[in-house]
């Protein structure tokens, strides 16, 4: 349920990413200006998988894409990377204690993503949240699988900017994958700021299953 309102700010977000990058990725602009527009928003940011080098690189992304939040917490697990679905008891549990947040707002991954942990991450996000506002990132891949987002959230020039910068900056064991660029990410935000004709043209896009307001 989307809690929010002109009379009943926005105050609480939860983000969910599997892996140390996935959150900036899918939805770094939106809370960039969320966190722009919204003075006082509490974040609770949990990754949930990542050896020490790549948790030191979670930690310090987050600490910059939250520096507007009104407070924060960044939880980096230690779940293995690519085997969170053979984990699924451990995982659920902890996914389930997330719940004493009770966020305004959640960013989780697509329950229709091609990579198990993200796909995992999705399901579990909809089995333990039953009445919340929860908004599906995308992450671009190699196998391929965006879908046809119907939630737009349209950013300035500079947001995106600020976003592919901390991006490119907070991530060099991701240096090498060949998906893992700027103009990979310059080219999801314009595509989707031509499907939602963003005035600024650029834009990122979630899938919203329902929304009750
Ligand atoms: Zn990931």
């Amino acid at each position: 349920m989307l809690t929010f309102s002109p009379t009943s700010p926005l105050k609480r977000i939860l983000c969910i990413g599997a892996h140390s990058d996935d959150i900036e990725i899918g939805c770094g602009g939106t809370m960039l200006r969320l966190l722009d527009e919204h003075p006082g928003v509490s974040v609770l940011w949990v990754v949930m998988g990542g050896n020490d080098q790549r948790e030191q690189e979670a930690r310090a992304s987050a600490e910059r894409f939250l520096k507007n939040a009104g407070s924060s917490e960044v939880r980096v697990r230690k779940f293995r990377d690519a085997y969170l679905p053979f984990m699924g008891e451990q995982v659920k549990d902890y996914v389930e204690s997330l719940k004493s947040f009770d966020p305004d707002l959640i960013f989780t991954h697509r329950k229709e993503d091609a990579h198990q942990d993200h796909r995992l991450m999705g399901e579990l996000t909809w089995n333990a949240f039953r009445n919340h506002a929860i908004l599906e990132y995308e992450i671009p891949k190699y196998d391929g699988d965006l879908g046809h987002p119907n939630l737009f959230v349209p950013l300035d020039e500079s947001i995106c900017r600020r976003k592919i910068e901390l991006l490119m900056e907070g991530f060099p064991t991701q240096a090498g994958r060949q998906w893992f660029s700027a103009d990979t990410f310059w080219a999801m935000l314009r595509i989707r700021g031509v499907e939602c004709n963003s005035p600024a043209r650029f834009a990122e896009a979630f899938g919203c299953r329902k929304m009750v307001i």
